[in-house]
């Protein structure tokens, strides 16, 4: 159906879908800004194309540009990657207008579930269990969005339609502070995702954020393969991940993930994604669906034993998914941590060359990233500089295989979290498991 894929990405997740197309004998087009000449990917893939400058809205998010060298190129297929134009249904549409395959699904999946009110709908008619709250859209009006908060219950939290990246929420404590808040979230909804829809749902105190991995065909077939815990986040931002989320009854996160799986054929759902879900008092809440790969998949590699990647490349060709649930297991547990190029204290970026690189090893160890010694981290894009991910027989094997290797991690010339996830990796309450969304932040102002 397609033998080459061009990379409409950048950094560790280009280099990671480069490696599974090569695996499978794809050819690989890299495009790139005048920023990333020096990525490995774009050394590796058979074809490079420079589509612009540095600023992201002028090469990564540069439709027509990437459009263009997937024509030059003779390119068969697009890989997205995450962000950047990953969950964007119009840039589907038009890859598939001009005749490409787009590695994902369906642009009207896409948009459907985007739409962070119509995902909820549609997971509630699917059965999936959702945060308390409406499936509508607040009008603007002061009057029905208080009868809405006060039929919920205060805390609640006003959300965009349109919302991502931790961006476009804000708790409301109680009525007197509801008619601001409405009018700045609607604002800045606006302005970030050219959407004021806003929705009113339950602020929950102390979730934990628990996800479903899924995979499906464009045969009707899809499989979940297994639990991610992402509770360690700072600014709603995902610090570490691990899989499975530990101490949740087994048979109550078979059932969500069956009932994923059940709202993935309702939708005719096709490719990978991912149902998130806050868990509070063992109760599971949907909260968004991730219509695409996700910084944290390797943490599911590992525990499931499968390339994700490839076999997004291999629904994505046609072909049916090789397993079937019954075939899905769960050996072991993994971890990862999100190294960034950033600040310890004040969390800004710290890009720069970095002067001194050496990658921990060993059984269970896998590092994906773009970086190495000599390398010029760009202030262009965000901040992830590597993913170290390990994986043990046991959780605690995790934890153990983990703190050395970050006791060995040196990455010298730029500022970088290592250190905080050596704290976090010493932390009683991330050493015990099953912590809540705030965990990181209280344990960062107990400093
Ligand atoms: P985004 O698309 O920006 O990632 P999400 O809807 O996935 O937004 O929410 C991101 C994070 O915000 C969650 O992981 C959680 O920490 C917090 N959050 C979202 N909704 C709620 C809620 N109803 N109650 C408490 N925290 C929430």
């Amino acid at each position: 159906m397609f033998d080459s894929v061009l990379i409409a990405n950048r950094g560790e997740i280009a280099l990671r879908v480069q490696r599974a197309c090569r695996a499978l004998g794809l050819r690989t087009v890299a495009v790139f800004s005048e920023a990333d000449r020096d990525l490995p990917h774009v050394a590796l893939a058979d074809v490079a194309l420079c589509i612009g400058p540095a600023s992201a809205t002028r090469s990564y998010l540069d439709q027509a540009a990437i459009l263009f060298a997937a024509k030059a190129s003779g390119a068969g297929a697009v890989h997205p990657g995450y962000g950047f134009l990953s969950e964007n249904a119009a840039f589907a549409e038009r890859v598939e207008a001009a005749g490409l395959v787009f590695i994902g699904p369906r642009p009207d999946s896409i948009r459907l579930m985007g739409d962070k009110i119509g995902a909820k709908r549609a997971m509630r008619d699917a059965g999936v269990p959702c945060v308390p709250g409406g499936d509508d859209a607040l009008t603007g009006e002061l009057d029905e969005a208080r009868v809405a908060a006060a039929a919920i219950g205060y805390p609640v939290i006003l959300k965009a339609a349109g919302g991502g990246g931790g961006r476009g929420m804000r708790v409301v404590a109680a009525d007197g502070k509801l008619a601001d808040a409405l009018a700045v979230t609607t604002e800045e909804a606006r302005r970030a995702f050219g959407d004021g829809r806003v929705y009113v749902e339950k602020f929950l105190a102390h979730p934990r954020h628990v996800e479903i991995q899924v995979i499906a065909d464009a045969h009707g077939n899809a499989v979940w393969l297994g639990s991610r815990d992402c509770s360690l986040q700072r600014r709603h931002q995902k610090v570490v991940e691990e899989a499975p989320a530990p101490g949740l009854a087994a048979d109550l996160v078979d059932a969500i993930g069956q009932a994923c799986v059940e709202a993935c054929q309702r939708i005719g759902y096709r490719g990978v994604g991912t149902f998130e879900f806050l868990v509070e008092d063992g109760a599971f809440h949907f909260i968004e669906m991730n219509t695409r790969l996700q910084v944290e998949h390797p943490v599911t590699e590992m525990t499931a034993g499968l390339d994700l990647v490839q076999l997004q490349l291999r629904v994505a060709m046609g072909e049916r998914l090789p397993i079937a649930q019954e075939d899905v297991v769960s050996r072991g547990h993994a971890i990862e941590c999100r190294i960034n190029a950033e600040d310890p204290t004040s969390f800004a970026p710290s890009p720069g060359l970095i002067a001194a690189w050496s990658a921990p090893g060993g059984p269970g160890i896998r590092i994906d990233t773009h970086a190495s010694a000599g390398y010029r981290m760009p202030a262009h894009y965000d901040s992830l500089l590597a993913k170290l991910i390990v994986h043990g027989d046991s959780r605690a094997d995790a934890l153990a295989r983990l703190r050395v290797a970050l006791d060995e991690m040196r990455v010298g010339g730029i500022a970088t979290n290592l250190a905080l996830h050596r704290r976090i990796l010493r932390d009683d309450g991330f050493v015990a498991g099953g912590v809540d969304i705030h965990h990181l932040e209280r344990l960062m102002a107990a400093r």
